[in-house]
């Protein structure tokens, strides 16, 4: 890129291929590396930490520049997708040869995007997570619904969902996509989508691109999709389309979910239950890390889907936990099973890989091998008595791949390559033609073998070796010292190059024998080649039953691992009603349970029994009494067992929850720019809005972000809003000794603490649920546990007996709040005077009045109201 005021021909090609990346990185292919410049240098040199140089000038300032090597461009990938970067490829699409031949010695060689690279539309092995599904979400709304469309691309699996444009941000929540695209334009789009232009987003044309997709003339076979599923599934395909650049990848026929079939829970519930990631971030320490005994990528993908879609169909739970009742019952056929598994490939992946036309050899050696493996363990399973429905459904999936099998194992040596290119994957006896070129090249390279020690017989030189490499091709070496002998003409030999210490010479038999290699070697490539992309077409044929399999062998993976947990922590499997109740016995939180079991402490078990007439419990007791352990262990109990799997229990009734909501702690939202206490009554005002009754909600220290008075008498008016309006089923933690006056008036609630002694003056945590009111708040007590010097507790014991001699002489902080009307006799009362008021406005004849006795009548009525 020289100096000139209008750009080199490199640098305009440069700027018209950047135009088309618009906000991408633009990879910039020459020669060996990938190329980056301006800004796309600079943020790239940063996030790699690679050296950032510069090249040439751009309107008169130096062009800043950096690059990676072509060959280890994945890992540099990986790191820029990971830093939420998304990239543009643009390779060379003729040779230099084409280029000259095209336009003169000065022609410069034809770039084009090939593919963007972004988090949601990754396939590559190195750079996807194997235990993690990597999600690509398309969401729009049409006429006040939206739709959503959410794929993995790496295993091609595709589901439709609609909801309101209230539950977006849960129902968001619940995939935890990678990338996120929305019309342009569009107001509710989630903040971090990518804005693709709106007229991607037509229903109609989502239908058409679905249908032309799997070649169908009707979508009726895959389900009843409403318009604004279409209009998403439109808006996912177009993406897609544009970052393949028309090449798609691998799109299985969508599924639908209806929103009843599965239990709701927002983005809040989610978090604070730590159920895929822990608090601070990452899988350590979440509910998933903990239970996850999947032996399979694909196993702990499912399982993790299944976790964060847990179902709200008692039919369909019943039959999950039937396979992990299966499995739980018979260890060694357990043990058995998940030996053959782990060995397994991950064919979900790898027929990704190979539909998207990214599939190397070794792909389809995977599939080979996975789907051999696959109807081995399906014809070790089949012949087991007692076989639970869903088993019986599975089995058959494992099979029919008979023909394909016998083909790729026919076709494939045991170990193929990654790399396509050079060959050497299709098995000996699999094409004579190929045979024998393999041949030609065989016998000429024996002839090259022997040509050398010919040579060194008739030369003398015992030294002379006959070598190979990707510049000379074939050539004759001998040590310096001896070359002078060879360089005659009368030698036969004619020299090609001269070395410090040795001298590589060509004779007209090697070149002739070399030629036949080369060319038989060519040919071999291309009938290889040949042969890759019959294979591939015979893998795409059968992707949907290749899909099916994987699926499959997933769902065995998660029973089996389920059951493995189960055996391990002494899990029990829960019956699941209609009835709304939640009755459970010996209960335990199983991420804090393992935690305490590393440290050599034992968990406390807890048992919880709701039901509808007793269904709000008013949880009292010390801080770090363990009210946020057992509120979390319970709803963790109902996620897991809703999810299909065994919980941490003796035993355990579950009444069908049908949304579960969590507001524990003061979750640290500060960043995002909210008070806590603003977080926590969003929160709150979340659940008053939409728990029913069948909905079961955990509620800790409601109230706390804010002045006693104020948080007190919220948290009041949200328990007996939860008891009076929304009925549902609720664990209420608090440290408010008053609420406690809510049992007299609140038939279904019922006090409980956790219990703690103090012994030889030091407070003892028995972290163990009883009946009643909490006696105290042992705060001081836990200050001291903390290590809050004793002068400061001494200090605060005084202020504390003044203030509870205050107490005692006024009544308290709650005084009088035993003679509040209920919650809903005060709605009640608030609605008549209401009422009163309309009715007089109604009967007003405002012409009538004189300006006199319309402001009497104002000062009258603001009186009254
Ligand atoms: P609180 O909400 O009452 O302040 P937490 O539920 O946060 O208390 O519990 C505090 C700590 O006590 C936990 O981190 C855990 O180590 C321990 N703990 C809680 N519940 C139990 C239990 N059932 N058995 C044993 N230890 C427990």
């Amino acid at each position: 890129m020289a100096d000139a005021s209008a750009p080199t021909p490199m640098m305009a090609q440069y700027l018209s291929l950047k135009r088309e990346a618009g906000d991408c990185l633009l990879f910039y292919r020459m020669g060996d590396f990938f190329e980056l410049f301006f800004d796309d240098a600079k943020r790239a040199s940063a996030v790699l930490d690679i050296a950032l140089t510069s090249r040439g000038e751009h309107d008169g300032a130096p062009v800043p520049m950096c690059g990676v090597p072509v060959h280890s461009a994945e890992s540099y990938l990986a790191r820029l997708i990971r830093a939420g970067c998304r990239v543009a490829i643009a390779e060379q699409v003729e040779s230099p040869e084409e280029a000259k031949k095209r336009g003169g010695s000065k022609a410069l060689v034809r770039r084009d995007i090939v593919r963007f690279v972004t988090a949601g539309t990754l396939t590559e092995e190195a750079l996807l997570e194997p235990r993690r599904a990597n999600l690509l979400v398309a969401a729009c709304e049409l006429r006040g619904t939206c739709g959503i469309a959410a794929c993995d691309i790496s295993t091609g699996r595709m589901e439709l969902e609609e909801c309101d444009p209230g539950s977006l941000d849960a129902t968001l929540a619940r995939f935890a996509a990678s990338e996120v695209v929305a019309p342009e334009g569009w107001d509710a789009a989630p903040p971090d989508a990518i804005s693709r232009p709106a007229r991607d987003f037509a229903s109609d044309e989502g239908e058409a691109r679905l249908k032309s997709v799997h070649g169908v003339a009707t979508l009726d076979g895959f389900g009843d999709f409403s318009r604004p599923m279409l209009a998403a599934a439109g808006g996912l395909i177009a993406y897609l389309d544009h970052v393949g650049r028309g090449s798609l990848p691998l799109l299985l026929p969508p599924e639908m979910r209806g929103s009843d079939s599965v239990l709701a829970m927002d983005q809040a519930t989610r978090a604070s239950l730590e159920i895929i990631e822990a608090q601070g971030g990452g899988r350590q320490g979440s509910l998933l890390a903990e239970v996850d005994r999947c032996v399979t990528g694909a196993g702990a993908r499912q399982l993790a889907e299944d976790l964060a879609t847990p179902l709200a169909n008692r039919a369909a739970i019943g039959r999950r936990h039937d396979l992990v009742h299966f499995f739980h019952a018979d260890p060694l056929l357990r043990a058995d099973l998940r030996e053959v598994l782990r060995g397994l490939p991950d064919i979900g992946r790898a027929l990704g890989r190979v539909v998207a036309g990214r599939g190397s050899p070794r792909d389809l050696g995977q599939l080979r091998d996975g789907l051999a493996e696959a109807r081995r363990i399906g014809d070790y399973l089949q012949p087991r008595g007692d076989k639970p429905d869903l088993l019986s459904e599975l089995l058959p999936r494992l099979g029919g791949h008979g023909a394909l099998t016998d083909l790729l194992s026919r076709a494939l040596v045991a170990a193929p390559p990654t790399e396509r290119g050079s060959g050497g994957f299709i098995a000996e006896g699999y094409d004579a033609a190929l045979d024998e070129l393999r041949a030609v090249s065989g016998n000429a390279r024996r002839a090259i073998a022997a040509m050398e020690a010919r040579y060194r017989d008739d030369t003398g030189i015992a030294a002379l070796k006959i070598k190979h490499n990707g510049v000379l091709g074939y050539f004759i070496e001998v040590p310096a010292r001896h070359a002078d002998k060879l360089m005659t003409p009368e030698s036969g030999f004619t020299h090609r190059q001269t070395m410090a210490n040795a001298v590589r010479f060509n004779s007209l038999q090697l070149h002739e024998e070399a030629g036949r290699i080369a060319e038989a070697g060519a040919h071999a490539l291309a009938a290889e080649d040949a042969h890759f992309e019959e294979l591939v077409g015979e893998v795409v044929n059968a992707r949907e039953k290749i899909a099916a399999t994987a699926a499959a062998l997933a769902r065995l993976d998660v029973a089996a691992g389920q059951a493995e947990r189960a055996a391990e922590g002494g899990w029990c499997r829960p019956e699941i009603l209609d009835d709304p109740c939640l009755e459970i016995e010996g209960g335990r939180h199983p991420v804090v349970e393992a935690a305490l079991a590393r440290a050599g402490e034992r968990f406390v078990a807890n048992d919880c029994r709701l039901a509808s007439e007793d269904r709000l419990w008013l949880i009292g007791g010390p801080n770090m009494g363990g009210k946020s352990t057992f509120l979390r262990q319970n709803a963790l109990i109902v996620l897991l067992g809703q999810a299909g799997g065994f919980v941490p229990a003796a035993s355990a009734r579950i009444g069908l929850v049908d949304r579960l909501f969590s507001r524990v702690g003061a979750s640290d939202n500060l960043a995002r720019g909210r008070s806590t206490f603003m977080v926590e009554m969003v929160e709150t005002a979340a659940i008053l809005a939409q728990a029913s009754e069948r909905s079961f909600v955990i509620l800790d220290e409601v109230g706390r972000g804010t002045s006693t008075y104020d948080g007190l008498a919220l948290a009041w008016a949200v328990a007996e809003a939860i008891h009076e309006v929304n009925r549902c089923r609720c664990l209420f933690a608090t440290h408010y000794h008053e609420l406690s006056r809510l049992a007299d008036s609140c038939p279904s609630l019922s006090l409980h603490h956790v219990r703690a002694k103090e012994w030889k003056g030091e407070l003892v945590l028995l972290h163990e649920l009883a009946e009643g009111a909490a006696d105290r708040s042992y705060g001081l007590a836990v200050a001291r546990l903390a290590g809050v010097p004793r002068e400061v507790v001494a200090r605060a014991k005084a202020v504390l007996e003044k203030l509870e001699k205050g107490r005692a002489e006024t009544g308290g902080l709650a005084a009088g709040l035993g003679e509040l009307p209920l919650f809903a006799a005060a709605a009640e009362a608030e609605e008549e005077q209401c009422d009163a008021l309309r009715d007089r406005l109604h009967g007003l004849d405002v012409d009538a009045l004189s300006p006199r006795e319309a402001l009497d009548l104002l000062y009258e009525l603001k009186r009254e109201a």
